[in-house]
């Protein structure tokens, strides 16, 4: 079992598949991305040794993030290889959803066991000028066919300042009759983002204020479950999630690490610097990588320093998957 030095233990894994992205989210890569790395990027056949490794030092759930993970062209064969991995229990993705319909039977078809689609606006027009992409009912109904096949799935949803009473109205309506869990996600700060952070940050404890105000109950903690704070309603169908990393003991109950598309493992999302793990990567060996993955944990820090605005090399989360 991978621990640290702070007594944590890490069960999850996020890999990130591409760092490429076609959506243009105001908080992340408002003009769209650009290539600013260029190293090489993990093959399919890399990630199965990356994932492989972590199997072997516990890990049992792997969520796919990128970018769009979806513009990787062999996203599917990688579900199909993680979800048969030894020791991996769940197989997880995070997506902007833009092709959900097209693509969400293969993904079923291939073992994927939880989908997570980002969602920031329900009203059509808001969520095109935040994402620059006219798709929502595209989206929701590839959500629909989710459900369908019987997914169970996730919307997160960026708090932002501007507007958050109206969303979160029309959130909670939609949730009457939709088996989701929604999770709310404080803006957290990055390298390119500090003027919109500064103008858009929004503390989840308002939220949690009028969930519970309003019959809302909090749900026990499974041990994948990572910081989300979650909470049901006898009248409604969905679930509301909370993520608050600036909570002051978010780090504590941190379960999970990170590896980029150019091979980089991250101990922490806004760490001063992602480790080379390609080379390691590239010889195959996965109980090779293993062991040096073992090694490194020693470096993980407790907490992250974003209070204090230190984003580390995190320019953006497109980068490594959020
Ligand atoms: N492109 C996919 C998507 O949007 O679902 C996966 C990658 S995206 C970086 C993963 C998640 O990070 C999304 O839910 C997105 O809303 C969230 N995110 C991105 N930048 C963020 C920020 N600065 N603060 C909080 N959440 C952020
Ligand atoms: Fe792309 Fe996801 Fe970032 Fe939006 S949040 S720009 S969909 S990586």
């Amino acid at each position: 079992m991978l621990t640290d030095n702070h007594g944590r233990r890490f069960y999850y894994l996020r890999l990130s598949v591409t760092d490429q992205c076609n959506f243009r989210c105001s908080y992340c890569l408002p003009e769209g991305y650009r290539q600013t790395d260029f190293n090489p990027t993990l093959t399919a056949a890399d990630m199965l040794t990356v994932v492989r490794a972590f199997a072997r030092l516990g890990t049992r759930k792997v969520r796919l993030t990128g970018g769009e993970p979806t513009l990787f062209r062999e996203l599917p064969w990688v579900i199909e290889q993680v979800a048969v991995t030894p020791g991996i229990q769940k197989v997880a993705i995070t997506t902007n959803g833009y092709r959900l319909p097209k693509v969400i039977d293969d993904w079923h078809r291939a073992g994927l066991s939880q989908l997570n689609v980002s969602i920031d606006s329900l009203d059509p027009a808001e969520f095109a000028s935040m994402t620059g992409h006219d798709c929502l009912p595209v989206i929701l109904q590839g959500i629909d066919r989710a459900l369908a096949l019987g997914m169970p799935t996730k919307v997160n949803a960026v708090l932002h300042h501007e507007s958050s009473r109206e969303r979160l109205g029309q959130f909670l309506e939609w949730l009457v009759d939709t088996p989701v869990t929604l999770r709310f996600i404080e803006l957290m700060q990055t390298g390119e983002n500090r003027d919109y952070f500064i103008s858009n940050h929004l503390r989840g404890d308002d939220i949690e204020a009028y969930l519970l105000a309003t019959g809302w109950q909090p749900v026990p903690r499974a041990l994948d479950d990572g910081p989300a704070r979650e909470y049901c309603h006898p009248d409604y169908r969905g679930r509301v999630g909370l993520i608050t990393p600036y909570a002051t003991d978010f780090c504590q109950t941190c379960n999970r690490l990170r590896v980029s598309a150019q091979g980089r493992l991250h101990l922490c999302l806004f760490a001063d610097q992602g480790i080379e793990l390609l080379d390691v990567i590239r010889g195959g060996d996965s109980d090779q990588l293993a062991s040096h993955i073992q090694q490194l944990m020693t470096g993980k820090a407790a907490s992250h320093q974003l209070h204090q605005g230190q984003v580390g090399q995190t320019r953006n989360l497109a980068m490594l998957g959020g």
